[in-house]
């Protein structure tokens, strides 16, 4: 299968849903993660998120979009448009549409309307952290057992030199504590939980 995994960010895939994605590395599927913009430390974050697909065994897709034209706008949905039609993906993951950062909601907007004509299906995955409250609740309907590979989550993660210096350690304990508290709900180690938009079984 072909998976495309879409971020706003680097590192923002890699804690929404850094272990589903080592978990289809690991089963041979292609995943191809894609980051819509670098906002800032071009350079050194681009070497981050290289890093991090590659311990996550994923292709990297960086669009460069100018992090002033990351809105909800014909324009990013066209950019988007051309990147499914050339992956054909059959299983999308975006950022949840009620994320409290604004490029990630505008991702994930542009996500939902550019798989509009598509047969793929289409997951969200849990607001980034970090991130603040939002007048909405997630819907936790789809979960992926990640307790075989959650240290290589977390070492993806930790290649975010330059995140990991600005946010501390204390960053990494929230991202492993709600892995964890989502393995709890499921009775495994650690897990990653995702809303549903449109799931297209292929059997
Ligand atoms: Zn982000």
């Amino acid at each position: 299968m072909r998976v495309l995994a879409f971020g706003a960010h680097p590192d923002d895939i890699e804690v929404g849903m850094g272990g589903t994605i080592a978990r289809y590395s690991k089963n041979k599927h292609d995943v191809i993660m894609v980051i819509a913009t670098i906002p800032n430390k071009k350079n050194i974050r681009q070497k981050e998120a290289e890093n991090a697909a590659e311990i996550l065994g994923a292709e990297l897709l960086i669009l460069d979009i100018d992090p002033n034209r990351m809105i909800f706008s014909r324009e990013l949905v066209r950019r988007l448009d051309e990147v499914i039609q050339e992956y054909s993906p059959d299983i999308v993951y975006t950022h949840w549409n009620h994320d409290s950062h604004q490029d990630h909601v505008a991702v994930a907007n542009a996500v939902i309307a550019a798989t509009r004509k598509n047969n793929c299906s289409l997951y969200m995955y849990e607001q980034t952290i970090p991130g603040g409250i939002v007048p909405y609740g997630f819907r936790t309907q789809s979960f992926v057992d990640i307790s075989e590979v959650i240290d290589t989550k977390i070492d993806a993660i930790m290649a975010h030199e330059s995140q990991v210096a600005m946010n501390g350690e204390w960053w990494l304990y929230g991202v492993k504590g709600r892995a964890m508290y989502r393995g709890y709900q499921i009775n495994v180690r650690y897990a990653e939980a995702f809303e549903v938009v449109k799931e297209v079984k292929k059997i």
